[in-house]
C-alpha cells in the first residue's frame, strides 16, 4: 500500500473520532455538527480525540516495533492509568469492557488473547474502534486464514464474544477488498462467497446478526432504521450505511457524526472506510487536530515501515 494513502486512512480515522467527540451520546437531530467543535459532551478543546484514537495509536506503535500482545497491553495500561496516547495526557473516557480486559492482564495475569470478556453482554465496539492499522498492515496479505486469525486475536485482547470477532472480521475484510481495488458494493456482496466458508463455527453462528446490512439493498435503508449505539452490530451498520450513502469523505464523516449515539466511534470507522472509498478526497479538518507533531511521531514511523512505493 502506498505511503500517502496509508497516512490518509489513519488521519481520516482520527478526524472522525475528534469530530464525533463533542456530540457523543446526543440524541439524533437534537443537534447538527458540520465543523470541528470544542466543549460539548466531554468539555475538551476542539480537535481532541478519544479512546478510539488512543488505542489505535497504541496499536500502531506496537505494530511498528514488532511488539507482542503483552507489549500492547502495557500500552493500553499506560493509556488507562496515565493518559498516554491522549492529546492532553488525560483519559476522559474508556469502555468498561476494555477496563475489564486491561485489569485481567495487569492484575490477574491472564493470557493476552483470553483477557477479553466472552459474555454476550460485552459486545461493544471497543475492538472495532482501534483496528484500522491492522487492516492497513494486512492490505497486501493474500493469505485469508492468516488475516482472519490475526483479526480474531487482536479483537480477543478486549472482546472475546464471537459477535465482536465477526464485527472486526467484516470490517477488516471489507477494508481488505477495497484496498485491493473492489468497490464497496462488491466488497460487501462478495463476503457471502469469499468469507462465510472460511469462518470458524462459533463466528459463523453470529452471521445472522449482521446479515441485514450485508444485503445489496442495505444502502437504501431509511436513516430512521439505522441505530448508532455502542453495540458492535449497530456501530458497524451505522458506519457501513454512512459510507454507502455519502458521496465524499467529508460528507461521510458529517453524516456519521449526526446519527447521534456513539458518534465518535461510528465516525472514526466511517472515516477509515470512506478514506479508502474516496481515495482522491483530502482529509477534511486534518489541520485542526490537536498535537500534530505528536501524532506524526507515531504515524510516520508506522507508514514508513508498512507502506510500499508503487
Ligand atoms: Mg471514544
Amino acid at each position: 500500500m502506498e505511503a500517502a494513502q496509508m497516512r490518509r486512512v489513519i488521519m481520516a480515522g482520527i478526524v472522525g473520532d475528534a469530530f464525533g467527540v463533542p456530540v457523543e451520546f446526543k440524541t439524533r437531530d437534537s443537534y447538527h455538527v458540520s465543523s470541528m467543535l470544542a466543549d460539548g459532551t466531554w468539555e475538551q478543546p476542539s480537535g481532541s480525540w478519544s479512546d478510539d484514537t488512543a488505542m489505535t495509536l497504541a496499536l500502531m506503535e506496537n505494530l511498528t516495533s514488532d511488539g507482542n500482545y503483552n507489549d500492547l497491553f502495557e500500552k493500553f495500561q499506560d493509556f488507562m492509568m496515565t493518559g498516554a496516547y491522549m492529546a492532553q495526557h488525560e483519559t476522559f473516557d474508556i469502555g468498561q469492557t476494555c477496563v475489564h480486559a486491561i485489569r485481567n492482564w495487569a492484575i490477574n495475569h491472564v493470557t493476552p488473547t483470553e483477557c477479553g470478556d466472552a459474555s454476550e453482554f460485552a459486545n461493544g465496539n471497543g475492538a472495532l474502534m482501534r483496528l484500522a492499522p491492522l487492516a492497513l498492515v494486512l492490505a497486501d496479505e493474500t493469505n485469508q486464514a492468516r488475516r482472519l486469525q490475526l483479526t480474531r486475536d487482536y479483537t480477543t485482547l478486549t472482546h472475546r464474544h464471537p459477535r465482536a470477532i465477526l464485527g472486526s472480521v467484516l470490517y477488516l475484510e471489507i477494508m481488505h477488498a477495497m484496498l485491493n481495488g473492489q468497490a464497496i458494493s462488491a466488497a460487501v456482496a462478495n463476503l457471502t462467497t469469499n468469507l462465510k466458508p472460511a469462518l470458524t463455527p462459533d463466528v459463523l453462528a453470529e452471521w445472522p446478526y449482521y446479515a441485514a446490512c450485508l444485503t445489496p439493498t442495505f444502502g437504501q435503508t431509511s436513516r430512521d432504521d439505522i441505530k448508532a449505539s455502542g453495540y458492535v452490530v449497530d456501530t458497524f451498520e451505522a458506519a457501513l450505511w454512512s459510507v454507502t450513502q455519502a458521496r465524499s469523505l467529508k460528507a461521510a464523516i458529517v453524516l456519521a457524526a449526526n446519527l447521534g449515539g456513539d458518534t465518535d466511534t461510528v465516525a472514526t470507522i466511517t472515516a477509515s472506510l470512506a478514506a479508502v472509498r474516496f481515495p482522491n478526497d483530502p482529509v477534511p479538518w486534518e489541520d485542526e487536530l490537536m498535537q500534530p507533531t505528536y501524532l506524526a511521531s507515531i504515524i510516520d514511523p508506522f507508514v514508513t515501515k508498512f507502506s510500499r512505493t508503487k
